[in-house]
């Protein structure tokens, strides 16, 4: 049986168009290179079958291999875009303007999450205008909050697979980047254990892990999600359990702390915040992250506190497409 799905090599069927590419739209540089389609590999025991609306699995492979190599996940990390942001200001638009930055990274759909006393979510599958006009008709308030705009891998691009995805009780949400390859197994877990799932993404399921490992400390649950998960990952989560705080944790795909004044960013790269920040903390791989409007605390996946150095950027959003950031992706 063939055990391997890939992207075909045309045009993603809701990727985001030309003129969004490249910020042409603003002025800038359009120098800024789209990155190549991302694979989707899912593998032997993982293989969930042809899932609605994502591609066949592959016609006329005869070798696959028995994992996926690691660039491929490398490319899946290249495309999407995370924003957060806790501080005192509205949370909603700072994101809107970050993942608006983002674009250039490649989308088909976006979402936005704010926490206030309850935590809200707002989907919309296409372009980022439709999130807007989303949340024009159903506007969120609240000063912490997550964004995504989504390439999808497992299940189609809709308005339902958008993240952020949350758990069943809606106290726990989250955005992800990456693939998680062992999602059918989880599911099959957690379905077992009596689970809903509702979307057909794997991204869910960190979603229902993390609640599941909760037990007061937002940070600890994390951990121990992610250690029963495989693949690549920027997961980013709140809970209105604790509720002035973002967790994340990264794996392949990137991610980066703005440090401001009494407000503290995250997104998938460093040109989305340097209008606001010059002031940076680089997280790696196989490290967690807790923000807060005071700053940021990076620790190893295993729980050792990191004394991680604040880079301080010079460059501008424009310099960096020439190849400044690369550095530190
Ligand atoms: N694998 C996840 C999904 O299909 C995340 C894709 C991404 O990186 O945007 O929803």
């Amino acid at each position: 049986l063939p055990s391997t799905t890939e992207r075909p090599t045309g045009e993603h069927p809701s990727a985001c168009p030309r003129k969004l590419r490249g910020d042409e739209e603003e002025g800038l540089s359009n120098s800024r290179r789209v990155p190549s389609r991302p694979l989707t590999v899912v593998t032997g025991s993982q293989n969930p079958g042809v899932i609605p609306g994502t591609n066949p699995p592959h016609v006329g492979r005869d070798i696959v291999p028995e994992r996926p190599p690691v660039d491929h996940l490398k490319e899946v990390a290249r495309v999407c875009g995370i924003m957060g942001y806790v501080g005192p200001r509205e949370a909603a638009p700072v994101i809107m303007d970050g993942l608006r930055r983002l674009e250039y990274r490649g989308y088909d759909s976006a979402g936005v999450a704010v926490a206030n006393g309850s935590i809200d979510v707002r989907k919309a599958e296409g372009k980022i205008v439709n999130l807007e006009a989303r949340l024009e008709d159903e506007p969120l308030t609240g000063t912490i909050g997550i964004g995504h705009t989504r390439w999808a891998t497992h299940g189609e691009p809709s308005d339902l697979n958008a993240h952020p995805h949350t758990d069943p009780t809606g106290e726990f949400v989250v955005v992800h980047n990456g693939i998680i390859e062992n999602f059918q197994t989880l599911r099959e877990q957690l379905e077992a254990g009596g689970a809903v799932l509702v979307s057909q993404t794997d991204t869910e399921i960190l979603a229902h892990l993390v609640a599941e490992e909760y037990n007061g400390d937002l940070a600890s649950a994390v951990r121990r999600a992610v250690e029963r998960a495989e693949g690549a990952y920027a997961l980013v989560v709140m809970t209105k359990r604790e509720p002035r705080k973002i967790v994340a944790v990264r794996k392949i795909s990137p991610l980066v702390i703005g440090l401001g004044d009494s407000e503290t960013y995250l997104a998938s790269d460093i040109p989305a915040l340097l209008h606001r920040t010059r002031d940076f903390l680089i997280i790696e791989d196989d490290e967690l992250v807790t923000i807060t409007e005071d700053g940021a605390v990076v620790e190893t996946i295993e729980g050792e506190l990191i004394d991680r150095e604040v880079i301080h950027i010079d460059w501008d959003a424009e310099q960096a497409e020439k190849g400044g950031f690369d550095h530190f992706m």
